[in-house]
């Protein structure tokens, strides 16, 4: 284990028939700060999420949070133990109301989850759309209502799986400055994206990922220099 990590991820192995999709992956993360996770498509970084999550059980390997082993448990008992995800693809309900997409994520009592389902609207500023049907919003606002909602149980890890792809500009400076205020508040945050813009911006630490396997881990402005990096993405 290695000290302080919050999350630890070591050898993970997960098959799908003959594809094998992530290979024994290491990585680690620190407590508090943001990190990236990139890699050409195809190349295992959504089934990392899975993996850690519960969703894709791994074949292989461990998953430590905060010490303790995660492989092995349910999508829920992982959830309930302080990591939240979205989803690459948008998974909000659309005939329920913004506000309501956020309620039926808790268990709290009643007004106690309104409190904190309209703080996080506030948050980023959708308060004023928090009566409307999902399914009436833009895509941008629906994946901000996403992110949100993987909020309603305050994780101490949160995974984002390409939450900037298909948002404009304005909703994307939202969300980019709720990611950073959510570091500030003492979240560690891994995040899928694709836009090297928004990864240098954001991220202390990127791990780059290529069938499957880490090649290369560091600041952005090495990685992005890395040779092995540059092959992966534009070598073939
Ligand atoms: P990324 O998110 O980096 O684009 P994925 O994790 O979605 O990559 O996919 C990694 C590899 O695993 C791909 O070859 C993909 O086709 C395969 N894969 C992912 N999920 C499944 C599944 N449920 N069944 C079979 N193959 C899958
Ligand atoms: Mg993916």
């Amino acid at each position: 284990m290695q000290a302080n990590a919050i999350l630890e991820v070591r050898d993970v192995t997960k098959r799908f028939g003959g594809v094998t999709a992530v290979n024994r992956c290491s990585l680690a993360l620190t407590p508090g700060r943001i990190y990236g996770l990139i890699g050409p498509n195809g190349s295992g970084k959504t089934t990392l999420f899975n993996c850690i999550t519960g969703l894709d059980p791994r074949d292989a390997g461990e998953i430590r949070f905060k010490g303790a082993r995660i492989d092995g448990l349910k999508p829920h008992q992982v959830a309930r133990r302080g990591i939240g995800r979205t989803f690459q693809i948008i998974r909000v309900f659309p005939e329920l109301t913004a506000l309501e997409n956020l309620l039926v994520v808790t268990r709290e009592p009643f007004e106690t989850a309104r409190r904190r389902a309209e703080e996080l609207l506030r948050f980023v500023t959708l308060d004023r759309l928090q009566h409307e049907y999902a399914g009436n919003l833009s895509y941008g606002q629906q994946k901000l209502l996403e992110f949100i909602r993987v909020l309603m149980t305050d994780p101490e890890l949160i995974l984002l799986d390409e939450p900037a792809a298909g948002v404009n500009r304005t909703l994307l400076n939202e969300l980019l400055a709720a990611i950073t205020r959510l570091r500030d508040q003492g979240k560690t945050i891994l995040i899928v994206e694709h836009d090297m813009k928004v990864v240098m911006g954001l991220c202390e630490t990127v791990f780059v990922l290529d069938y499957g396997e880490k090649i290369a881990e560091g600041p952005p402005g090495v990685i992005q220099a890395d040779e092995r990096v540059i092959e992966a993405y534009f070598g073939r």
